[in-house]
């Protein structure tokens, strides 16, 4: 069967973009759809049919209707100096950021030379594990109360049937939410060095089918019930963590403060005051930090994590006071980052080059090490992202670092 013929089958519409044969190499079935779409389209697409991806990889693990790739620019801040758990003070750490957002990546490198001229970031992380949520319908009071007693009698055989799912996967945790006739279930589970979500909703479907439905005649209507909260922020996810919780700190002289980041104590702790406090209650934001997102959505891109889950990861709080001698004691804490370094887009190759750029991959002997590894360089590239964006409201340099370098002369 030629080309042109499957071309045209489907921009004729006799032929959907999925159902290319099954044989077909999973490049010519990119180069198919994208030579179809641009017909139908109009659009010429040659530059998104430039890619080093693993086309079969990207298209049955990733991507469906797979036609070719968006490339973002990749940055790279650093040196960063990190006194962790998992990460060496004697460690050179280079982070790598893929933004399209220029002044970025200028930005972070600033901090984390503060950082590093106040002898590292001090970093810690709490692994509370990735949640699902699945909602359930009862009759009412009365059938609720015997399902919940049923779920407390029964959490061994529960979480047996969870754990069956995966080599790595443990049950932490059911915490039940009733409201009306529904029911949630906030499952808890410790999924090693990958975010899990896949791992956990596995589990829950497993479980959902063959035990606790049967068991208790109530249905489940949904196997995800927005408490999970996957995607979305949240005050619950806020409060009791998801992922990983990430903890930052640094202190800086006054003369670190003028001479990396051309501020002082005073300044700083005024902008962190005004702005990510007081502005950030006048806004009823979740999201007490400059932008913990761009940091985020940077690392989170590069390294193949599930880029949707900034939503949550954004929210947090970062924090500056007066220490010493006129300096700062600043902080950043961030109570829900999902991230692993096993799964999900973890295995692509540009995403896998900038995950052994930071030296992780799954730990052989402590599922979760390699997983908080990353977490903890994430936090303290967060921190360099706060203290650098600060000193820039307080200097008055935002407007300018951006027309000087996201709006730089490029040869037409
Ligand atoms: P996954 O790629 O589906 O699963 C991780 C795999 O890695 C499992 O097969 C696990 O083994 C294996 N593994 C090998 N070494 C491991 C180690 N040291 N620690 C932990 N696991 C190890 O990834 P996931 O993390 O569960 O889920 C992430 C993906 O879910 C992303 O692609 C994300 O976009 C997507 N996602 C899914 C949902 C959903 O509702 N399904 C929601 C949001 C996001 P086992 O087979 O033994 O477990």
């Amino acid at each position: 069967m030629s080309h042109e013929y499957l071309i045209a089958d489907i921009v004729e519409g006799r032929r959907r973009l999925h159902e290319l044969p099954d044989d077909l190499p999973p490049e010519v079935a990119a180069t198919i759809r994208r030579q179809a779409v641009a017909e139908l389209t109009g659009a010429d697409l040659e530059k998104v049919a430039e890619y080093t991806l693993d086309a079969a990889r990207a298209s049955r693990r990733h991507c469906e209707n797979f036609i070719g790739a968006t490339q973002v620019p990749l940055g790279v801040t650093g040196p960063l100096r990190i006194r962790g758990r998992w990460v060496d003070p004697e460690e050179v750490i280079y982070v790598p950021m893929a933004t399209t957002e220029g002044a970025l990546v200028a930005s972070v490198n600033r901090g984390c030379r503060a950082i590093r001229d106040a002898g590292g970031a001090v970093t810690r992380v709490e692994d509370v594990g990735i949640t699902r949520a699945p909602a359930f319908r009862t009759e009412g009071i009365e059938q609720t109360q015997g399902f919940l007693d049923w779920v407390r009698d029964n959490e061994d055989e529960i979480r047996q049937v969870c754990e069956a799912t995966s080599g790595y996967l443990k049950l932490t945790d059911i915490k039940p939410q009733t409201l009306g006739s529904s029911i949630y279930l906030r499952f808890r589970f410790a999924t090693g060095d990958a975010m899990g979500m896949n791992m956990a909703t596995i589990a829950c479907d497993r479980v959902v089918r063959d035990l606790i439905e049967p068991a208790t005649g109530v249905p489940c209507v949904a196997l995800s019930g927005n408490y999970c909260v996957d995607k979305k922020p949240s005050a619950v996810n806020f409060l009791e963590g998801r992922g990983k919780k990430i903890y930052a700190e640094v202190e800086l002289s006054a003369e670190i403060l003028d001479q990396a980041l051309k501020t002082d104590a005073r300044s700083l702790v005024e902008v962190q005051y005004r702005k990510n406090l007081m502005g950030s209650i006048a806004a009823g934001s979740m999201g007490y930090n400059a932008h913990f997102a761009n940091v985020l959505a940077a690392v989170f891109l590069a390294t193949g994590q599930d880029i949707a889950q900034v939503v949550e990861g954004a929210m947090g709080v970062t924090s500056v006071e007066l220490r010493g001698a006129d300096g700062v004691f600043a902080s950043v804490f961030l109570p829900d980052v999902p991230l692993g370094v096993v799964g999900g887009g973890t295995a692509l190759g540009t995403q896998k080059a900038a995950l052994s750029m930071l030296g992780v991959s799954p730990h052989p002997e402590q599922p979760g090490a390699g997983a908080e590894r990353l977490a903890e360089i994430l936090g303290a590239t967060v921190l360099a992202g706060e203290l650098s964006l600060l000193a820039a409201f307080t200097s008055g340099d935002l407007a300018s670092a951006h027309e000087r370098l996201g709006r730089g002369q490029i040869a037409s």
